[in-house]
Formats: structure tokens, C-alpha cells, sequence
């Protein structure tokens, strides 16, 4: 049985790599009839901030990745933040204490420093670590009835994780094959924190055994931490979940980790919704409030970082489902190609009916209006902003267009052409619109094609546009003249 979990931090707006995290977390769960489970990982007290939490659920409810269990859900192993679940990890601290494998650590801040000092004069890294533990205050050095004293006390402490000496540490990878590390690269981490917290790595490897994981799969930021992790699975007797690692977003230039710098020098968005610092006030755009669709925003981040191996791009996401598996997510970073996702976008909306589009449109012509603009725009609101010329008649003419196409034929059309709409009284309609226009022109005997343009400039005051008879149709009867009458005695 296949169990995934997403399991952010509340620290502030999602990212948007971690939302790509999400997607394949859920895309992997759904193919292999898994759970997804939302755990939140919240017991760094210093990082956390109000609002975070809400931010991250909504972000995904709005792409459509529903969770199974966890937070906002419910399940077998609630609770599912882990501020909430601070008595088990006690535990599990102790177990490792009451076998040998974690210590209590007594250590001053200044002594930890004196330390490093002492290490970096020496011409090595610092590390607490297999050599140098010994040499420092803890329930290793001091003799068993001080150290309990001490913590009868109440003396400031901390556990650390006893790393073995001498032990290779081997794990494969879904997408960087084979990791190992010696023992002697690491150092003895911190479990639990002087003020009775876990620190990130107690909490997150316990709930995942206790929550049943087989599959972790997270940002590649956190492969440093894995050997780590495939050791305290060791030290508890724990069978390790299956890793996936998945590789950096990158600057759209392709160098370096995408950064929310990157998205206000690039002019996009790197959240999937709107967030507003609580602290600053300040507004980061999001990825929703910009006008994409949540099905394309899920296109594009599932390429960014893996392939199904075929040219297709465009992929519903029951196709996601069905092409997704670990084996093809790359191991390169990907660039955040905004144009691609642009594109995505531009290519959902032409999709999308038109009831759906007419949602995003305020005008009470809005049906008519998508039909107009849907073909041409990137994102929703701009099938009012690319057309301004629907809600404010033109007051510029587009010079080029005027000098060679305003001519004695466009003015002998047009007049005969307002002529006749006044003189028409039926429904005013694009077809009726574009047959009187025709009539018009034969009774000028001109052909219609050469003054399209010239009536094009005196409806909207350009040269080029979107369907005309049907910007007619939508201006209405009334305005339409009245515009090319303003044209007939200005141009
Ligand atoms: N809380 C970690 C984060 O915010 C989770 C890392 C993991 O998935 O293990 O990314």
C-alpha cells in the first residue's frame, strides 16, 4: 500500500517548487491507488508565521490536490501537526537514550563556540561529532550520577543522536540512484532542542514511520539531510521509506535556485496564490491572481522536472496520472520557463467554454466578449484589457493606417454604410452588420475588402483586431455610428 506525504512547513507562502513537490506527491499516490497525507511541520516556534498554515491548504485545494488524511482532513493518525504530537517524540528521544544511541548534551553556547574556535584553528571543519563529543559536556563524559543531577535541575540541555563510528550509510534514490556517506561525514545532530522541541529531523523521521511512508518524496534541499535520516531509521530498528529527491527550480536563465528576486525582476509570479507578509504588510503576487488557470499552472509544474517520454505536452491531469512514475523525473534542475507557462496557460484558456471564460469578464456583453477575445489572450482579464477600445471609443487614430487607408472609397463606404444601419430597424446583429456593409459597399461599387480597414480605424482606432462585425454587434447600433460619424468629420 502506497502512502505519500507533503509535509511543509509553516514559514510562510508556499513556494512554488514545493507546490511542484505536492503535485507529484499526489500524482504518485493517485497512479498506484495510494494515500496522500498533509502533514504540517510546525515545531520551529522562531519560523513559524500566522496565516502560513491556511495560505498552504487553500494554494492546493485551489490546483485540485486533495488529500486523504492529515491536517484540515483528519485520519488514523491525527493529529497531524506536529506541534500537536510533541509527547511522542519525547519518546522516541528516550528510546534511543535508554539503548545508548543519543545523549544529553549540557554544552554552553559559548562552550559549543570555544569549540569551533578551537577546531578552526586546528585547520578543520567543526563538527560535534564521534572525536570531538568526548571532549565536551555531556551524558558520554560526566560521570552517570552528575548527569543526573543535572537533569533533576533542570539543566539547560539538549539530546543528541550518537552517530556510530566507522558504519557505511547506502541508500538508493528513485532519482539519484545510489547515496552513500560514511559515518564520519556526520555530525551528532540535535534530536531534541533545549527548550523540549524536536528539531526537524526526530519529528519528521518518527511521523513517518508512525504514519506508515513508504515513498518520501521532497526537494532536493533535503538530500543532505537523508543519510542522516536513513540512519535514525537504523538506530530505531525502522525499515527506511523509499527516497525521492527531486532536483532545484532554476533561475529562468538557468543558473542558480529560482528565488522570489527572480520572479520581481522576471515580472511573475513564484506563489501559487497572493500573500501578504503579516508582519510588513507587503504583497507577493501569486500565480491565481495573475490570471492562470489552475489546470495549466498543473501542466507546466509537472514538466518541470520530469517527461513522459513522448512529444505530448498538453496533459489533463488523469493523463498526469496515468504517464507519471518516479523513473522519469529528471535529475538536472529545470528552468522556469515563465514563456512556457504562458503558454500552458494560453493554450487551457482557448479550451475552457465559454460560460466558464464569461466568469472572468464584468461586462454585461461578457458571453459575446469571449467569443471576440478568447483566441487571443494569455490570461482572463485580458479580454477586457487588449480590447479597450469595447468600453472607450477611440480619440487616436493609428497614423500609418490612416495616411494609407483612409481614402475618398473608405469615406464614400462608411457614409453610405451609416446611412443604412440608420435606416435599418431589424435586430442589430454581426451578420446584420456585415450584410449591410455589404450592401453598402455595391451601391458605392467598391469592393468591400479594400475599406474593412479603414472602418476597422474608425470603430476601434487601429489598424488591426479582433473579429469586426462582431466588436459591432457588441458596441451596439447606436455607438458604432456615432463613432464612425466622429471619424467621417476627424480623420
Ligand atoms: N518540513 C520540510 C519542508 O518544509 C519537509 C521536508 C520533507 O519532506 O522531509 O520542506
Amino acid at each position: 500500500m502506497v502512502r505519500v506525504r507533503f509535509a511543509p512547513s509553516p514559514t510562510g507562502p508556499l513556494h512554488i517548487g514545493g507546490v511542484r513537490t505536492a503535485l507529484y506527491n499526489y500524482l504518485l499516490a493517485r497512479k498506484l491507488g495510494g494515500t496522500l497525507i498533509l502533514r504540517i511541520e510546525d515545531t520551529d516556534q522562531t519560523r513559524f508565521v500566522a496565516g502560513a498554515e491556511a495560505y498552504i491548504i487553500e494554494s492546493l485545494r485551489w490546483l485540485g490536490i486533495e488529500f486523504d488524511e492529515g491536517q484540515g482532513v483528519g485520519g488514523p493518525h491525527a493529529p497531524y501537526r506536529q506541534s500537536e504530537r510533541l509527547q511522542i517524540y519525547g519518546q522516541y528521544a528516550q528510546k534511543l537514550i535508554d539503548e545508548g544511541k543519543a545523549y544529553y548534551a549540557f554544552d554552553t553556547a559559548d562552550e559549543l563556540d570555544a569549540m569551533r574556535e578551537r577546531m578552526q584553528n586546528a585547520g578543520v571543519d567543526p563538527a560535534y561529532n564521534g572525536i570531538t563529543r568526548l571532549q565536551m559536556k555531556n551524558s558520554l563524559t560526566l560521570p552517570a550520577s552528575q548527569v543526573q543531577e543535572m537533569l533533576q535541575n533542570k539543566a539547560a540541555h539538549v539530546i543528541r543522536v550518537k552517530v556510530p563510528l566507522k558504519e557505511e550509510i547506502r541508500f538508493k534514490d528513485a532519482v539519484r540512484d545510489w547515496v552513500t556517506v560514511h559515518s564520519s561525514a556526520l555530525d551528532d545532530k540535535v534530536l531534541m532542542k533545549s527548550d523540549g522541541m524536536p528539531t526537524y529531523h526526530l519529528a519528521n523521521i518518527v511521523d513517518d514511520h508512525l504514519m506508515e511512508i513508504t515513498h518520501v518524496i521532497r526537494g532536493e534541499e533535503w538530500l543532505p539531510s537523508a543519510p542522516l535520516h536513513v540512519l535514525l531509521y537504523r538506530l530505531f530498528g525502522w525499515d527506511a521509506p523509499q527516497f525521492a529527491h527531486l532536483p532545484l527550480l532554476l533561475k529562468p536563465e538557468g543558473n542558480g535556485k529560482l528565488s522570489k528576486r527572480d520572479g520581481d525582476l522576471g515580472d511573475f509570479p513564484v506563489f501559487p496564490l497572493q500573500w501578504q507578509d503579516p508582519t510588513t504588510g507587503k504583497i507577493a503576487r501569486g500565480f491565481r491572481e495573475d490570471g492562470y488557470l489552475p489546470e495549466a499552472l498543473t501542466n507546466f509544474l509537472a514538466f518541470l522536472g520530469w517527461n513522459p517520454g513522448t512529444e505530448q505536452e498538453l496533459f489533463s491531469v488523469q493523463e498526469l496520472i496515468e504517464a507519471f512514475s518516479l523513473d522519469r523525473i529528471h535529475r538536472a534542475g529545470a528552468r522556469f520557463d515563465v514563456a512556457k507557462a504562458k503558454w500552458y496557460n494560453q493554450q487551457y484558456l482557448k479550451h475552457k467554454s465559454d460560460a466558464d471564460l464569461a466568469q472572468f469578464v464584468a461586462h454585461p456583453d461578457a458571453l459575446k466578449i469571449v467569443r471576440l477575445m478568447k483566441d487571443r489572450v494569455t490570461f482572463p482579464a485580458e479580454m477586457l484589457t487588449d480590447a479597450p477600445f469595447l468600453t472607450t471609443a477611440p480619440t487616436d487614430y493609428e497614423k500609418a493606417v490612416a495616411e494609407t487607408k483612409w481614402n475618398d472609397d473608405a469615406k464614400k463606404v462608411i457614409a453610405g454604410f451609416v446611412a443604412n444601419l440608420n435606416a435599418h430597424h431589424g435586430e442589430f446583429s454581426a451578420e446584420a452588420a456585415k450584410e449591410i456593409l455589404g450592401a453598402s459597399a455595391e451601391q458605392a461599387g467598391i469592393k468591400q475588402g479594400r475599406i474593412l480597414q479603414a472602418l476597422r480605424l474608425a470603430v476601434t482606432g487601429l489598424g488591426h483586431g479582433p473579429d469586426l462585425m462582431l466588436t459591432m454587434e457588441i458596441l451596439g447600433k447606436t455607438e458604432t455610428i456615432q463613432r464612425l460619424e466622429r471619424a467621417l468629420t476627424h480623420l
